[in-house]
């Protein structure tokens, strides 16, 4: 740290995102990308004259992708809202909307959250996940603060139905609700036509997981056009370029072709299925999941370890040193190959135990 960091700034602890490691190739199954290649008419999409268009700005107002994903949801362009990745956007959205009462959300939850109320120097509050790690829903209720869910939660891939979700709304009528819904194409249930109803309602969605897209950094979100307004102040207020002209296009590309993606979310559904009864038969507690990664446990193994040990064989997943879910990892569904070589290399660590828990 220099001496010139502000003071606000020195204590902040910042995200650790997972491993991109350039080491050697593995098998990697760590931060919930898609296995499947963006749909062929994205790669077509990438011509050299598109390429040489980089000389020129992109348009800041996104008009092509909004129009488009205006179609898909049946909303209008100024109900949503483009951005440089979802976390993008949840950074705005703490800048905007959290107020002075401070920010909630689930104690087991995505990280970046408290990184984003640290950064903003927004108090946050967590509430405790349930003993089946669902959200205790009811805990929300007329809370007086804006708050923060992932539906489907993670790292723990449990959803929460869209009736809990609308109470939420109906009895925090003067602060915002932010649905981070990065995994819900995975067989969760989108809110999103709530927008209509509630005007505190914010929907945050990504490219980078059922779109096969992290790499290309889209997100946006879906919301009453105000709560759009204010994002787009923010965003002209930072960067208004933030998404770039090739990032833009393939995104439209993206949209056009909704039924490929759709595919490969059933296909991850179907190896997601397989891989936790895989895993259950070698003695694994798998939580059920709605998202593209399971979060396992076995009582003879801590996360850590396993994470290290499947890591000397190739394998990447990600566990966490927070005591509740110190005993898991998470693991990212790849295609069925992977799989195979992640259970066998987990067969190999954990002995094939074939108890059930
Ligand atoms: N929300 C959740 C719950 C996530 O797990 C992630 C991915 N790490 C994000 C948002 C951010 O995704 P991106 O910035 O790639 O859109």
């Amino acid at each position: 740290m220099s001496r010139y960091l502000k003071e606000r700034y020195q204590a902040l602890e910042a995200y650790t995102p997972g491993e991109q490691p350039r080491d050697m190739e593995y098998v990697k199954l760590n931060t919930n990308e898609s296995p499947f290649p963006p749909a062929p008419q994205v790669l077509a999409a990438m011509t050299e004259d598109q390429v040489a268009l980089l000389r020129l700005y992109s348009d800041p107002t996104g008009k092509a992708l909004k129009d488009k994903l205006a179609g898909l949801y049946g909303l209008q362009n100024e109900n949503i809202f483009i951005s440089n990745g979802s976390d993008d956007i949840l950074n705005f959205a703490f800048m905007a909307f959290s107020t002075d009462s401070g920010v909630v959300f689930p104690d087991i939850t995505y990280g970046f959250y408290p990184v984003f109320a640290d950064l903003h120097g927004v108090k946050y509050e967590t509430i405790g996940l349930k003993d089946d790690f669902s959200v205790e829903t009811t805990a929300y209720c007329s809370i007086n603060k804006m708050i923060v869910l992932a539906n489907p939660n993670a790292p723990t891939g449990i959803g929460i139905p869209v009736d809990q979700i609308e109470k939420i709304l109906q009895t925090n009528p003067d602060n915002v609700v932010v649905i981070d819904e990065a995994y819900v194409d995975f067989g969760g249930e989108s809110c999103y036509p709530l927008i209509r109803k509630y005007d505190n309602l914010l929907v945050v969605r990504t490219f980078s997981k059922s779109r096969c897209m992290a790499g290309a950094r889209l997100g946006y979100a879906l919301g009453p056009k105000e709560l759009i307004a204010d994002l787009e102040k923010i965003k002209y207020s930072t960067n208004p370029y933030n998404v770039n002209r090739l990032t833009m296009l393939l995104g439209e590309v993206t949209v056009d072709n909704d039924a490929y993606y759709q595919q490969r979310c059933r296909q991850i559904m179907e190896i997601r299925q397989w891989t936790a009864e895989q895993l259950k038969s070698i003695g694994f507690c798998v939580l059920p999941s709605q998202t593209n990664f399971l979060f396992a446990s076995n009582p003879e193994i801590s996360g850590r370890e396993l994470y290290e040990k499947l890591k000397a064989r190739g394998v990447l997943v990600r566990y966490f040193s927070k005591p509740r879910i110190s005993d898991f990892v998470r693991i990212t569904i790849g295609t069925y190959e992977q799989m195979q070589k992640l259970i066998n290399a987990t067969k190999d660590i954990t002995g094939g135990s074939h108890e059930t828990k």
